[in-house]
């Protein structure tokens, strides 16, 4: 992979600038700086995608039938790359990148035509609903009950941990299809509408005292054989599918080298007063480190999403991503706490004028909290360590 850019990719470049400089609203910015949390907030998130849908951008990585672009993996790259150096925020996945990539490759064309459309303009904002009380690392013991009923199943049981469910209108589900044989092989993967009779969601707080994750419960909900996907009982196949494209299918260096960017300002500014600062003894060791593995990270996602860029899936390799993206934001967030010091305990933002309590300062200390749960959310780093030691290492 070749990262200088050619006088082509360079133009491209300027002209992704312009539109940024253009069409990205302030206010998106602002709070994408403020931004704790997973994502930014629904309602914002959904402003900016609508922004990038009538130009034609918000999903660079599906194929151009269903609505991406003809872009090669660089521009891509470079996309991603101008959009976190302009503090534009993430677009939340869970529909555009984690669901449609399994409806295009496995959905009918009537699930094709209803779904996609409908995740790419917004109208549906889905959840994810794999983990259950008992199956979290051991997703195939899930326990979430499907019986066909005529045309539909009757659908039992619970989900937990479900990101946005409280904010969502669609939920896609692994159910129990058959217990018979190995558990991998009774699973189907569903499509629920939330509106359903029989759905209703509790909220979990987590410790940064945000609610972003929920326990969903079904009793006795009707749904359509029509809303699975693909076979039944081979929902398995089409999850891990998913969860590839989850841990790894989209670019995470840019955004961590916004990231580490904004650590780099906070540290000079402490310097501009003080200039020998170095509140652990090793800051400047560290950010070295950091922009080393970063350097790697880089190059890793850009080989691995070169050759996704065909219509293709990511591969295990996707775990080596999500532990190295993991690894390198929570070391970020943990220095960007050794930076700010004492100044960290005040959670809420100090009224307008304080000389220390910036927006994006406020927001350290909860991002440090919330960040945790990056090392277990879509799999646990020791999970993503066993998948590259026997998928990918063959150990
Ligand atoms: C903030 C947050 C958001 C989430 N959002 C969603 C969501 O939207 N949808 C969804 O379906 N799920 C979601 N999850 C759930 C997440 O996928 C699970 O928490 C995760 O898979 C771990 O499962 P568990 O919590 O049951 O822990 P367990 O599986 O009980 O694991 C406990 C510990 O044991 C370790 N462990 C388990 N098995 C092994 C093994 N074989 N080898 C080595 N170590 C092992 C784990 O690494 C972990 O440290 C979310 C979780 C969090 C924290």
């Amino acid at each position: 992979m070749d990262l200088n850019f050619s006088e082509d990719e360079l133009r491209f470049q300027t002209e992704v600038r312009e539109f940024l400089a253009e069409q990205l609203p302030a206010h998106i910015v602002e709070a994408a700086a403020r931004n704790s949390s997973v994502f930014v907030e629904k309602e914002l998130a959904l402003q900016w995608q609508a922004i990038l849908v009538a130009k034609g951008w918000a999903v660079p990585q599906w194929p151009q039938e269903h609505g991406g672009t003809d872009w090669s993996p660089a521009q891509k790259y470079i996309f991603s790359k101008e959009c976190y150096l302009a503090g534009a925020p993430m677009l939340i996945p869970l529909g555009l990148l984690m669901l449609a990539p399994v409806i295009m490759a496995f959905g009918t064309q009537a699930q094709k035509d209803h779904y996609l459309p409908k995740i790419l303009n917004g109208e549906h904002y889905w959840c994810q609903g794999y983990s259950e009380p008992g199956a979290g690392s051991d997703l195939a013991s899930l326990q979430l009950k499907a019986e066909a009923d005529g045309d539909d199943y009757i659908v039992n049981g619970s989900k937990i941990w479900t990101t946005h469910a409280h904010l969502s209108d669609h939920i896609f589900c692994l159910v129990r299809t058959d217990n018979s044989g190995k558990p991998q092989q009774g699973i189907s993967f569903l499509l629920i509408d939330m509106d359903t009779p029989g759905v209703s969601v509790e909220p979990i707080l987590t410790m940064a005292g945000d609610h972003e994750v929920n326990q969903v419960f079904f009793d006795n909900v009707r749904v359509p054989q029509a809303n699975r996907i693909g076979e039944e009982n081979r929902g398995w196949s089409y999850a891990k599918y998913l969860l590839e494209f989850e841990r790894g299918g989209g670019f995470s260096a840019p955004r961590i080298h916004h990231e580490l960017d904004r650590l780099r300002q906070l540290v000079a500014d402490q310097r501009t007063d003080n200039p020998g600062f170095d509140p652990a003894g090793d800051t400047d060791r560290r950010l070295a480190r950091l922009d080393i593995d970063l350097k790697a990270l880089e190059i890793t996602e850009l080989r691995i999403l070169s050759s996704v860029a065909g219509g293709g899936n990511p591969g295990p390799e996707s775990s080596i991503l999500k532990l190295t993206t993991t690894r390198l934001e929570q070391e970020i967030n943990e220095l960007s706490v050794d930076v700010i010091g004492y100044r960290g305990l005040a959670m809420e933002p100090i009224a307008d004028g304080s000389p220390y309590r910036a927006d994006f300062e406020s927001s350290i200390v909860p991002r440090y909290l919330n960040n945790r749960a990056a090392s277990i959310f879509g799999g646990s780093q020791e999970v993503q360590r066993n998948i590259v030691a026997k998928m990918v290492l063959g150990l």
